[in-house]
């Protein structure tokens, strides 16, 4: 019977572990469960992040990623100014409080330096009304900061595994790929100020149950404000691709990354939680059934269309073809079809942030 953890405040490891093993009728008592208390601490908002993948350009070659450095099949582009600008004003005419400016890692001071002028740039056309998330990699403390002056106040980077062991077996032994750099890099983020988001792949070789309990536990540690989590979906252009046969289904992974949302959702009941669209990618509802296992954030995609190929972390990416418009209607129709409503104009910050301040 798992009647009782569903209800208990500090769960330990163990117990997560059975939670994450839920089946069945268990399995949708849970979903049940996380989507109480979502509607409980919280409300049934979704927010909106209008997502800009500003470039490809990547100095990394993370073994899952199809963007990586080492993949001389892709067309490398990077977005120009007034491009950015304009996902910024669709953002605003569609009346999402909030964008997401994400790219391949880059940490020439040409690229920060261009980061913190689009930052600012941002925020003057918008009278400071857009809020800004970043997700732009590892950088120093002193680029972090620049750009937090700059105006960004929220900053997603994922640990993509938490235990160390793992995260070598999913990235090159290099200078360039150092799990306590990363680590550093989240702790400096929360340090300066910004609502801090990481984050991890679910169902990727080698990955025990054990792991992702492990995950959870180190998301509460680190007392983030935000979490994304979705499945790892194989790339044919990446060196990891040759354990795809040794993954889950696609079926055990979408349910494993949604069992992680709902039981993160009892451990943290505050934070913000993305659906991803990875989660769509293996079931067209499968945004759908995050936000009823407990997330509360969509990222609807404004990359100018003629660049989304090219942004193929993963491949079959849902609604790459989508026009921003076409997407913001279908995104309320699905909404209230599961009785949830989005939440236009607003920043959305994470609740357990704007409490601890
Ligand atoms: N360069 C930035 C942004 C990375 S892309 C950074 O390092 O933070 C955003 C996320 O996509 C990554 O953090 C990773 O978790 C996810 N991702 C990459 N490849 C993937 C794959 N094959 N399947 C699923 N998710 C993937």
């Amino acid at each position: 019977m798992i009647e009782e953890l569903l209800h208990q405040e500090n769960l330990q490891k163990e117990e997560i572990i059975r939670l994450l093993s839920t089946t069945g009728e268990e399995m949708k008592q849970l979903f049940a469960r996380s989507l109480e208390v979502k509607l409980q601490y919280l409300d049934n908002k979704v927010h909106l992040r209008g997502l800009i993948e500003y470039g490809n350009r990547c100095s990394k070659s993370c073994l899952y990623c199809g963007v990586r450095g080492g993949n001389h099949k892709v067309h490398r582009y990077t977005l120009t100014d007034e491009e950015v600008l304009d996902c910024a004003r669709q953002a605003m005419d569609l009346h999402y409080g909030s964008i997401a400016l994400q790219s391949g890692e880059r940490s020439d001071k040409a690229f920060t330096d261009k980061i913190t002028e689009l930052v600012r740039e941002i925020k003057r056309i918008s009278n400071g009304q857009l809020g800004i998330t970043l997700s732009l990699g590892e950088q120093s403390e002193e680029v972090y900061r620049q750009w937090f002056e700059a105006g960004a106040h929220r900053y997603l980077l994922r640990i993509e595994a938490s235990n160390e062991e793992l995260y070598y077996k999913i990235h090159p032994r290099d200078e360039h790929h150092d799990f306590h750099k990363r680590l550093h890099c989240i702790e400096t983020l929360l340090k300066i100020g910004y609502q801090t988001g990481t984050g991890v792949m679910i169902g990727l070789p080698f990955q025990t149950v054990e792991d992702l309990a492990d995950d959870l536990l180190f998301f509460r540690r680190m007392d983030v404000a935000m979490v994304g989590m979705g499945p790892y979906i194989p790339h044919q252009d990446t060196p990891l691709y040759q354990y795809a046969s040794q993954i889950p289904s696609a079926d055990e992974r979408l349910n494993m990354t949604l069992k992680m949302i709902a039981v993160l959702r009892l451990m943290m009941p505050e934070i913000n939680m993305v659906a991803a669209t990875a989660d769509q990618t293996l079931d067209p509802l499968g945004r759908e059934k995050a936000i009823m296992a407990g997330a509360n954030v969509i990222m609807p995609n404004l990359t100018p269309t003629q660049y989304r190929e090219d942004y193929l972390i993963y491949p079959d990416k849902a609604c790459v073809s989508d026009a921003p418009d076409q997407c913001q209607s279908c995104l309320d129709i699905r909404m209230h079809a599961i009785q949830h409503e989005i939440l236009y104009d607003a920043w959305g910050d994470s609740v357990a942030f704007t409490k601890g301040r």
